[in-house]
């Protein structure tokens, strides 16, 4: 164990929580009590390391008194005006502060207030950018096996992520999945190093276009990096050029979900710029408020908004806190904190040596793959490194074991995937705030390391 170690934690019942239900790998729940940078303390006085910061998205660390003074300043000022009826000047001011931010190309943003919201928006405004333009048979939206998209009705069907939906289903749209394309278990192609594979997932994307008809396939979404249901993993090289040819072949819109890799956690303001390609739509949230408040965003490159701009009543959308004034002076704060510090180029200089340093963690059987780019790494955990062979344990008590051992260690984890119906893999995210320093990231290191040898020696019982 850690000097630092917290076994002695008081822990509340899931069910003894009102109104709320125990998740599966969690049946007693540590309440968490203050933050601030990049620790966490809970009701008894025991300090973590959150490694994973928050649910990777308080990206400038807890307890900034800068944001809660803007949040507090806005309230006090004007804390909702309806968008449907009016603009408000910190949406305004926010909004441009994120056009600055983004690829070029990208100069509107609507806003909400989550990822799954964001998404949601985007396949709206997909599809209304084909009823627009006459296609109004274009509605059918393809993802990624092996992808999370978020909780509500579409975002969920979009979602490859047999572990957070099978319990819902039959879903109100399940559209059809295209191979995950990622190089760890491909599940596609051959092994061939990844060299050609990129290339031929994305063949099998364009043979699934034209079973379903392109005529009637409005958008394709993916994550840059994956998140939840692939910690850190991204397709191989040539993917995305050849999603991006596609979509102009077939008149479809490219949309990219970055509600987990946005504003800045992999070491670009946006992950897709990792690659030479331009997407049609981006999405975020997570990052954009830090934690501060629930924020998301949809934004349309310049050639999907101009399609909306002579049409009399607009998108055909809207929620009763889109664009909120008290959000946004939140998000505004908390681009601003990102900015003045130059938060990315520290994701990106932390990170690699983060992930030079995670490396390390090969020394454990259980440890298959290693991964990520920027403060967005994670580690897949498997029965036999050779044969890739998921671990035997079932995804939730693996988890449990995972989460309950780093809260032991100080260390937050984010354990991740599970085997249900095929979704195999078990893996954990390491997301620390874009705050930490070499020192905060060797310190996560190092519990990490008690943690994962003590969860070994238990499997290995
Ligand atoms: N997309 C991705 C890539 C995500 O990581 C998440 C959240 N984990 C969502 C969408 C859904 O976002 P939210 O939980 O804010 O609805």
């Amino acid at each position: 164990m850690t000097d630092d170690s917290t076994s002695d934690r008081t822990t509340t019942p899931g069910t003894e929580l009102g109104g709320m239900f125990p998740r599966a790998f969690q049946k007693e729940y540590v309440t968490i009590t203050r933050g601030e940078g990049h620790y966490v303390w809970d009701a008894d006085g025991n300090r973590y390391v959150d490694a994973i910061a928050g649910n990777q998205n308080v990206n400038i660390g807890h307890g900034r008194e800068v944001v809660a003074e803007a949040a507090r300043a806005q309230l006090e000022e004007l804390e909702y005006a309806s968008s449907m009826l009016f603009a408000n000047e910190p949406a305004m001011e926010y909004t441009e502060k994120i056009a600055e931010f983004t690829p070029d190309g990208f100069e509107h943003t609507w806003l909400v207030s989550s990822g799954s919201e964001a998404n949601e928006s985007a396949v709206k405004m997909a599809r209304q950018y084909h009823y627009e333009r006459g296609n109004e048979g274009k509605y059918k939206v393809l993802s990624r096996r092996k992808s999370y998209h978020g909780n509500t009705g579409i975002a969920m069907a979009l979602s490859g992520f047999p572990a957070r939906k099978t319990k819902m289903e039959p879903l109100f749209d399940n559209w059809p999945k295209v191979p995950n394309g990622s190089p760890y278990r491909c599940g596609f192609c051959d092994d061939d190093g990844g060299r050609a594979c990129g290339r031929r997932c994305a063949d099998e994307v364009e043979r699934i276009i034209q079973q379903e008809g392109p005529e009637t396939v409005a958008a394709f979404i993916t994550e840059p990096v994956t998140g939840a249901a692939n910690a850190g993993a991204s397709p191989h090289d040539g993917y995305f050029e050849r999603i991006r040819e596609l979509c102009d072949e077939y008149d479809i819109l490219f949309i990219v979900d970055e509600v987990m890799t946005g504003f800045g956690r992999t070491g670009e303001n946006f992950a897709i710029e990792h690659w030479d390609v331009t997407p049609d739509i981006i999405t975020s949230a997570k990052g954009m408020s830090g934690g501060y408040s629930p924020i998301g965003g949809t934004m349309p490159h310049r050639r999907v908004a101009n399609v909306f701009e002579d049409v009399a009543d607009g998108f055909q959308h809207g929620h009763t806190y889109c664009f909120n004034p008290a959000s946004a002076a939140i998000g505004s704060a908390v681009l601003d904190y990102m900015t003045e510090r130059d938060l990315v180029a520290n994701a990106r200089d932390v990170g690699g040596y983060l992930r030079e340093r995670c490396e390390e963690f090969y020394e454990y059987d259980m440890v298959g793959d290693v991964r990520g780019k920027g403060l967005m790494l994670g580690v897949e955990f498997v029965a036999d490194r050779e044969t890739k062979e998921p671990l035997d344990a079932t995804g939730s008590e693996f988890q449990s074991l995972l989460f309950e051992t780093g809260l032991d260690e100080g260390v937050l984890t984010y354990p991740s995937g599970g085997h249900v119906n095929g979704s195999e893999g078990d893996h954990t995210l390491i997301t620390p705030p874009l705050t930490i320093d070499h020192g905060a990231a060797d310190d996560i290191v190092d519990r990490l390391h008690a943690t994962f040898e003590r969860v070994e020696a238990t499997l290995s019982n």
